[in-house]
């Protein structure tokens, strides 16, 4: 048995943040994060339209990056105190995780984290509220997805919580939000949304349902991406609708190791954060070719690229366009190509290395790869990343 969990309602088009004027219910809490929103006008907005709708508003503002177990425990407070029947979540991905873990605190005072940070074992949430999120990046996808991150910086560990009853009821999926997003951040989260269909196509528990979620959100990135890092606002608008469609197909089939060793690398070095989109990109090619040994992978793998129109009769072929392709893609959007050219230091990462494969080997992603991967593997992986050398095992 599997199962296929999307929110209920899924608004899309510019301009359709008006569609909260439609939401039935008597009090909102509006989360969000650290300004941006307010900045362009969008909170202002958002408060009107919940006001429409004949609801009280309540605002929860800011939400850090990365948010904290601390954060999440205060903005469950301030919702048990208002009692309200709405989370409306509006940013980045850091308010809108941060609201999905408000919101089980809010319904189940007693849970505890450690409770929550077991896959798939979450209480029934919507006893009290529902959930609408409202992306203004276009990355993660956390308004449409089963997952959160929440970072516990006493031990400095990120906690993935992951639950279908966190899936939004309701995403508005508005372009007008991310006109304004910067070109690094746009190169960043397009190369995540990528990764995201890519991993979810040739994960283990890739279905029917998946499938073409994610290869449509593959092809609509060939299409869009370069132009939307160029500034064209219709590239934006379909690259905003792409990273959605790929979060439907990974918040229900997983991701793969790209994302085990972002997630691992990204804080690991003292030259400073990888940006969890920029370490996907990096590792992209080579997760490809170390995964493509692996026969069921390889026949994936050639299928998308045959099925976005990539060159290739052969399945070799088919597998090294698509490389090329995000090869292609990382020198466009100025990202790249290894971790030494992004400025580890050598003598740092060897140091560093066999800590972060054992860890990037038990990270949670990791059970969903379509090719196993053992620490003294991840090792030789990561080095390859590291000086760009070729994936031969
Ligand atoms: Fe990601």
């Amino acid at each position: 048995m599997a199962r296929f969990t999307l929110p209920r309602d899924i608004y899309h088009g510019k301009g359709c943040l008006e569609e909260l004027k439609n939401l039935k219910g008597h009090k909102a809490i509006l989360v969000v994060g650290g300004g941006s929103m307010k900045r362009q006008g969008f909170l202002d907005k958002a408060v009107n339209y919940l006001k429409e709708a004949g609801m009280e508003v309540e605002l929860f503002e800011g939400v850090e990056p990365d948010p904290s177990v601390e954060t999440v425990m205060k903005g469950a407070k301030a919702m048990q105190n208002f009692q309200p029947d709405w989370i409306v979540s509006m940013g980045g991905g850091s308010p809108i995780d941060a609201a999905k873990a408000m919101w089980a605190f809010y319904e189940y005072p007693q849970t505890t984290f450690e409770d929550l940070c077991i896959p798939f074992n979450f209480p029934n949430l919507r006893q009290k509220a529902k959930f609408c999120a409202i992306p203004s990046t276009s990355g993660t996808a956390t308004e449409v997805t089963a997952f959160s991150v929440i970072t516990n910086y006493q031990t400095g560990v990120k906690y993935p919580l992951a639950d279908f009853n966190i899936t939004p009821d309701v995403a508005i999926v508005d372009p007008d939000l991310v006109m304004g997003l910067p070109e690094k951040q746009v190169a960043y989260t397009g190369m995540d949304a990528l990764t995201h269909a890519i991993e979810a196509y040739v994960s283990t528990l890739n279905c029917p349902f998946t499938d073409p979620l994610a290869i449509q959100a593959v092809e609509m990135t060939l299409d869009y991406l370069p132009a939307s890092y160029n500034g064209n606002m219709q590239a934006r608008e379909q690259m905003h609708y792409a990273q959605c469609l790929a979060g439907m197909a990974f918040s229900n089939a997983l991701l793969g190791i790209v994302h085990s060793m972002a997630h691992k690398t990204g804080a690991a070095f003292s030259t400073g954060h990888i940006p969890h989109g920029c370490a996907n990109a990096i590792y992209l090619p080579y997760v490809i070719r170390y995964n493509a040994k692996d026969s069921t992978a390889a026949k994936r793998y050639a299928e998308i690229a045959r099925r976005t129109g990539l060159s290739g009769t052969s399945e070799k072929a088919l597998i090294n366009s698509l490389c090329e392709k995000i090869d292609e893609f990382n020198t466009k959007l100025n990202i790249p190509k290894t971790l030494k050219e992004f400025g580890i230091n050598e003598d740092e990462f060897k140091e560093k290395i066999s800590g972060i494969a054992e860890r990037a080997v038990g990270d949670a992603c990791t059970g969903s790869n379509p090719r196993e991967i053992n620490p003294a593997a991840m090792e030789k992986l990561l080095t390859c990343t590291y000086y760009g050398t070729e994936v031969d095992f």
